[in-house]
């Protein structure tokens, strides 16, 4: 793909994430420069729904934009360029504040792939405590390199970490992939507190006992998803052209 057709997917995948109910007035998606793995794309500090061509700034990865233009860049920021430095298996980031994914965060509870849509959530969801790299008393956001660092950590090889108090991050191979990882993370989350709550109340087991998937399954529904990667894209990309499709 030509650098002129990243962005346009890129600017698409705002929108999307919007429309999804991943983003909101906050939350960001960033892709790897095409032809610059040392350097990412990622929007100017605006909602994500608002974001144009134009928006688009380039960053290396110390976080620094190449060439900024008078735009801001997200505070958070960091988030995108360390993982990107010690993922070189990763080409697209997502950071949002969904609602369903925080209490997972602030809980004892797992997140756990529940269906066959979320397969990527199989083994240890991390969950990054700011606490341990910035101390007591941070304002939550990963607004330096240092935080940055310590977030890559813990999200280590994972395809998905969550935030405590405050949000998640979706990882993929690709803007396509990273999009279906933050839609479904979230579809998961609220299934499993649904899940949660009817095996609270009247399941036939334990209360709290749900049948996830284990991880063979989870592996073999994650692979065959991934072929099919363009047509939730496609369909989600028709709502965002056609609003209430
Ligand atoms: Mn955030």
């Amino acid at each position: 793909m030509t650098e002129r057709e990243i962005i346009e997917d890129l600017v698409t995948a705002n929108h999307i994430l919007y429309n999804e109910g991943v983003v909101d007035g906050f939350g960001h998606v960033s892709v790897r420069h095409p032809s610059r793995p040392d350097r990412f794309l990622l929007a100017r500090s605006v909602a994500p729904a608002t974001v144009k061509a134009e928006d688009i700034m380039e960053f290396d990865l110390d976080g620094n934009p190449v060439d900024a233009r008078g735009r801001k860049p997200y505070l958070e920021r960091f988030i995108h360029s360390e993982v990107f430095r010690v993922r070189t298996d990763v080409q697209a980031v997502v950071h949002n504040h969904s609602p369903a994914v925080i209490p997972f965060g602030v809980t004892n509870t797992k997140l756990r792939p529940i269906s066959h849509m979320s397969g990527f959530l199989a083994g240890n969801v991390p969950n990054f405590e700011i606490r341990d790299a910035g101390g007591p008393a941070t304002d939550m956001l990963i607004r330096t390199p240092q935080l940055g660092v310590a977030f890559a950590r813990t999200l280590g090889s994972a395809a998905f970490a969550l935030m405590r108090g405050h949000g998640a991050v979706a990882v993929g191979d690709s803007i396509r992939q990273v999009v279906y990882r933050a839609v479904y993370a979230e579809q998961n989350a609220r299934l499993q507190a649904e899940a949660l709550r009817l095996s609270g109340l009247c399941g036939s087991g334990e209360p709290g006992e749900i049948n996830f998937l284990n991880d063979a399954e989870a592996a073999g529904a994650d692979a065959a998803n991934y072929v099919n990667m363009d047509r939730p894209w496609e369909l989600w990309k028709m709502r965002v052209a056609n609003p209430g499709k």
